[in-house]
């Protein structure tokens, strides 16, 4: 942790431009580069984070440096993963004055995590991610980052807003899917800031939300086999439009088990899978596993 007023402030738009300028930089559409130019919001991701001077952070895409700054000042220690090789010298320039970040040039979808983990954080209280993340892979680096079962304080990650909506949406809504249900397993889930196009370079076609997963000390259900329950809850939301019973019909190819799961555990066949919480999809799939049922 660092004294705030010792703040480079890499991204205002005057600096970044300059940054890019001297450097000779062009983004990247393929690393999903659009940087960030607003320090209120780059210090609302932090302090929305709960990010304080005994957090150890990865960071995933520092870019420039934008927000590593921010949290080179706040946290106790950052590791940042960078694909673009291309941006050694900028952050050799932008943050050669913090020694509590290290940045490792590797793919996130490469990492060993577990190994970085056990390396890196043994002096910190606790672990969280913090990121703007390249959007071309959301999905992939949340399934990464819940599959390695580290004990992650928070996930804060920005992505695009309807991503957001969908990851942190409750039954009844358009929003609700398997997705919700498979991060709401693992986390508390809340949209934590609404960010507008313009506050990038360049600006995404997308409107942005950072939402944070608060991690759970074990999964919210107990379930008798995890894959089970997604393939569950997948089948489920096939064809949203449709029925339980219709969707259930095509994932299990067998009409009267369907109508005496869903009358076991208590589920209207012709409910929508919308309205579905994720305590019931446990008991459906906790149902077929010890009914040794097997899926299509
Ligand atoms: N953190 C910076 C900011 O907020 O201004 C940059 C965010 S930009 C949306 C995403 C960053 O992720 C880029 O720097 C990009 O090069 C990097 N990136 C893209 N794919 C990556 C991957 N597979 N592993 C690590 N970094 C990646």
């Amino acid at each position: 942790m660092k004294d705030n007023k010792m703040m480079k402030r890499i991204a205002t738009p005057s600096n970044t431009k300059a940054i890019l300028a001297k450097h000779g930089f062009s983004m990247k559409k393929k690393f999903g580069q659009n940087f960030l130019i607003d320090q209120n919001v780059l210090s609302n991701i932090v302090s929305r984070s709960e990010v304080g001077p005994t957090t150890g952070v990865i960071e995933i895409g520092p870019g420039i440096g934008a927000l590593t700054e921010h949290l080179a000042h706040h946290a106790k220690k950052v590791i940042a993963f960078e694909i673009d090789q291309t941006l050694q010298p900028i952050l050799a320039d932008t943050l050669g004055g913090y020694d509590n970040v290290t940045i490792i040039w590797q793919d996130i979808l490469e990492a060993d995590l577990a190994e970085i983990y056990a390396r890196e954080f043994a002096e910190c209280e606790s672990v969280s991610v913090v990121a703007n993340l390249p959007y071309y892979i959301t999905t992939p680096i949340l399934t990464k980052l819940i599959e390695s079962r580290l004990p992650f304080k928070n996930l804060a990650v920005m992505m695009q807003k309807e991503v957001a909506q969908r990851l942190s949406a409750k039954p009844g809504t358009k929003e609700y899917g398997s997705l919700s249900i498979a991060m709401q397993l693992y986390a508390d889930v809340s949209i934590i800031l609404n960010v507008p196009k313009n506050v990038f370079i360049p600006a995404p076609n997308v409107d942005s939300a950072v939402v944070r997963l608060a991690m759970l000390d074990n999964p919210r259900v107990e379930l008798a086999d995890e894959e089970t329950f997604f393939a569950i809850t997948r089948g489920a939301f096939v064809q949203r439009r449709k029925t339980i019973q219709n969707n259930f019909n095509v994932l299990f190819q067998d009409k009267e088990y369907v109508i005496s799961l869903l009358e076991q555990c208590g589920v209207s066949p012709q409910t929508r899978a919308e309205a579905i919480d994720l305590e019931t999809f446990a008991k459906i799939a906790n149902q077929v596993v010890l009914d040794g049922k097997k899926l299509v």
